[in-house]
């Protein structure tokens, strides 16, 4: 996962890139980087860690030019180092080109080949680099040409931000699988992977970039290009379940407003009789509020999280999160002492989270603990862009509900329906479902899966 800002005709405009960046933080911890650009020269800051870290306040004054482009990372595919950091910037046939990227290409390795046969040089092991390559290969004269031509040759899920002397250009996969939207500031123009991004930086949210849009930008104007063929769409539906933040503009619909309708919609399925709901926070939050107005059981914070730790499950090394739970959360003795206790989270992934939480919620005092997930089993890894296990490490795809319930040491536990996940988002044939359902948009390479682990 990662998270994409453009800038156009801002006089801080690198500036505006890093308060983007830095409100989009939840989409990647790894590296950030920013490109800005007066037209002539390209200055470039990337670092590894958090947007706060990578950039000082003299980083940023380098970052001169009136358009810019930015990248949080975290890393899906290739591995986590500087070189993998970007915006990317190649120098080619038309000069300076620079991408930033979030989404995967399931054909990418299979494309790198072909063109490390027939003598390309990789700097990189991102899968973005290959469209970079795809762009300079291109015989078309000019650069929306070029892109057309190389993001013909990709399959996958890609939201994109290029700059280059003149233009800045915004792509989205014609399955618009993963969010960009489009904002201003007077005569400036932005765009970012989240609408929440805008909200810092007080630009006007105007729409999402359409399926298969290639929209530029230049001083005379903005113009939408749609060279593929149209597709249906299949935004991804984690992005409402757990990726966005809650006060995120998604797919035309505030996030909050669906994980609520998630909670009331998981309390209709799964009811149970307790004293109180409480959320795992913050990824169970609104979940849990929208179960507690429906079935009118009181809201409660049992949980309180430490804000200055990074979430736990986006640490790359297994080291590190195996401890994360204690670090990042602890139980109030005083609230859930002799009482029924209904856990509300996003996802059961690994499982080994919800084992430690539902361990120290009991180790408090709770007398039963009864959880409920807003979100089908996640039985399928993704191969789009979000960062999940192989498929033998999600607990979802060989085991049982029953043996999940025992494995994380609830009284009960309760996912929503796929169907009434569908029912919720409003337009059941628009989303990629896959982590839950098996149905892939779109064919990748056959993938080797290792045996599945026993539980017990
Ligand atoms: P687990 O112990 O593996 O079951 O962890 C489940 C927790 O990880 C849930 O509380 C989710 O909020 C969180 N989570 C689910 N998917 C992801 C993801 N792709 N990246 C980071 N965190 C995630």
């Amino acid at each position: 996962m990662c998270g994409i800002i453009g800038v156009f005709n801002h006089p801080e405009a690198g500036n505006l890139a890093y308060l983007g960046l830095y409100a989009m933080q939840h989409r990647g911890q790894e590296s950030a980087g920013i490109i800005a650009t007066d037209g002539i020269q390209f200055n470039v800051h990337k670092g590894m860690g958090l947007v706060a870290d990578v950039f000082s306040p003299e980083t940023i004054a380098k970052l001169r030019g009136n358009r810019a482009i930015g990248h949080v990372r975290y890393s899906t595919q290739g591995v986590s180092s500087l070189e993998n950091a970007q915006p990317f910037m190649i120098n080619y046939a038309l000069g300076t080109l620079a991408i930033a990227h979030n989404g995967n290409l399931v054909n990418a390795e299979e494309v790198k080949r072909e063109l490390v046969d027939s003598g390309s040089i990789f700097q990189s092991t991102m899968d973005s680099e290959v469209i970079m390559h795809l762009v300079a290969l291109s015989r078309e004269p000019k650069l929306i040409g070029r892109l057309a031509d190389a993001l013909k040759r990709v399959r996958g899920a890609y939201s994109l931000v290029f700059l280059n002397e003149h233009q800045l250009i915004a792509a989205r996969d014609p399955r618009s699988i993963r969010p960009l939207v489009l904002g201003r500031i007077g005569d400036s123009h932005i765009i970012a992977s989240e609408s929440c991004a805008f909200d810092l930086i007080e630009a006007e949210y105007v729409r999402e970039i359409a399926p298969g849009e290639m929209l530029t930008i230049t001083r005379d104007g903005m113009k939408s290009y749609f060279p593929f063929a149209p597709e249906p769409a299949a935004h991804c539906i984690f992005e409402y379940i757990y990726f966005a933040r809650p006060d995120s503009v998604v797919y035309g619909e505030t996030v909050y407003d669906v994980r609520l309708r998630l909670g009331r919609q998981l309390a209709r399925e799964h009811p149970v009789e307790a004293d109180m709901v409480i959320p795992i926070p913050d990824s169970g939050t609104p979940a849990a509020i929208g179960y507690a107005k429906e079935t009118g059981i009181p809201f409660e914070l049992g949980l309180i999280r430490n804000h200055y730790v990074g979430r736990t499950f986006i640490e790359p090394q297994q080291s590190i999160r195996h401890f994360g739970v204690k670090i990042k959360l602890n139980a109030i003795r005083s609230i859930l002492r002799g009482k029924r206790v209904v856990v509300v989270d996003d996802s059961i992934v690994r499982g080994t989270t919800s084992r430690k939480i539902i361990k120290m919620i009991r180790a408090a005092g709770a007398r039963e603990v009864h959880v409920r997930i807003s979100s089908p089993p996640t039985d399928y890894p993704c191969y789009y862009g979000i960062d999940t296990p192989t498929r033998s490490e999600l607990i979802a795809s060989s085991h049982s509900v029953e043996d999940i319930r025992r494995y994380i040491t609830a009284d009960s536990l309760g996912y929503i329906s796929t169907d009434g996940l569908r029912q919720v988002t409003r337009c059941r044939e628009c989303f990629c479902d896959a982590c839950f359902s098996g149905t892939y948009p779109i064919t990748f390479p056959a993938i080797k899966e290792p045996e599945q682990p026993a539980l017990f």
